[in-house]
């Protein structure tokens, strides 16, 4: 792996990789877990037309027909009913694009020398084993519904990775790649993480130009302190895809404005 780059070779990856590759020249890039075999799992739009939240499907479609063009394997493009979170070989993964591994545990000077988001976190990776078992999980229960600025694909894979979602009233999300798309989101600006790292109100003009970087590094999960460790097996829960404790974050949202998970 090179020092500016993350471009890496297929023989260099292992089973538990949190691996992407950019699509539409560079202008997304499309996250994914390598779990062995030739096999990744990752997460996609399901196969409607009209997920999109902001009106381009095309570029937030990575994988339109996916399971229908593999001729390597018989079982590329295996996922359950209604869900986004797909099984495909390395091939199909990647289409015609350069294969890159995102790079965890990194300390904040390194993360904040990256121009483009969402290519490293200062986050821990979990070993390998624990992270194909959330992956090969999610395949078999889903991962809630597609949204490329709450709930995308490099969310999926940080997941994976670490076990960590972020939890506010809306849910999980805003990883670095969604801050990258909007540039310096204003949501970003205004989230207390940012407020802490900020020394005082001198200096605005300081701050301002370090704003991209700031941002991402306050949403960065290894510097949140709003993030938990949610297992796999209590992950529709935590989000609220199942029943069972819905009133009960509903409460704990009160007040605090942040959902508190014990
Ligand atoms: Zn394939």
């Amino acid at each position: 792996m090179g020092l500016l780059t993350n471009r890496v070779e297929r023989s260099e990856i292992k089973p538990g990789d949190h691996i992407y590759t950019y699509r539409a020249v560079f202008t997304y890039s499309h996250h994914g877990i390598f779990v062995g075999g030739s096999k990744v799992v990752h997460f996609t739009p399901r196969q409607n037309p009209n997920t999109s939240s902001d009106g381009s499907p095309d570029l937030y479609d990575p994988a339109p027909s996916i399971a229908s063009s593999c001729e390597i394997f018989p079982d590329c493009g295996f996922r359950q009913p209604n869900s986004g979170v797909v099984l495909t070989c390395l091939d199909c993964f990647l289409g015609k694009g350069s294969l890159y591994c995102f790079e965890y545990g990194v300390t904040p000077s390194v993360f904040l020398t990256r121009v483009r988001g969402g290519t490293c976190t200062t986050a821990a990776s979990d070993p390998a084993d624990a992270v194909v078992h959330r992956a090969m999980y999610l395949l078999q229960n889903g991962f809630g519904n597609y949204d490329v600025f709450q709930n995308n694909c490099e969310d999926f894979a940080l997941y994976c990775k670490t076990g960590l979602l972020i939890m506010d009233r809306l849910g999980v999300g805003r990883s670095g790649q969604a801050s990258s798309v909007i540039g310096a989101p204003l949501a970003a600006i205004l989230s207390s993480p940012l407020k802490l790292l900020m020394p005082s109100p001198v200096g605005v003009a300081t701050v301002t130009a370090g704003m991209y970087c700031m941002s991402r590094y306050a949403t960065d999960l290894g510097v949140r302190s709003d993030v938990i460790k949610v297992a796999v097996e209590d992950l529709a829960v935590n989000l609220g895809w199942a029943e069972p404790h819905e009133a009960l974050a509903e409460e704990d949202t009160k007040g605090s404005g942040r959902l508190v998970v014990r």
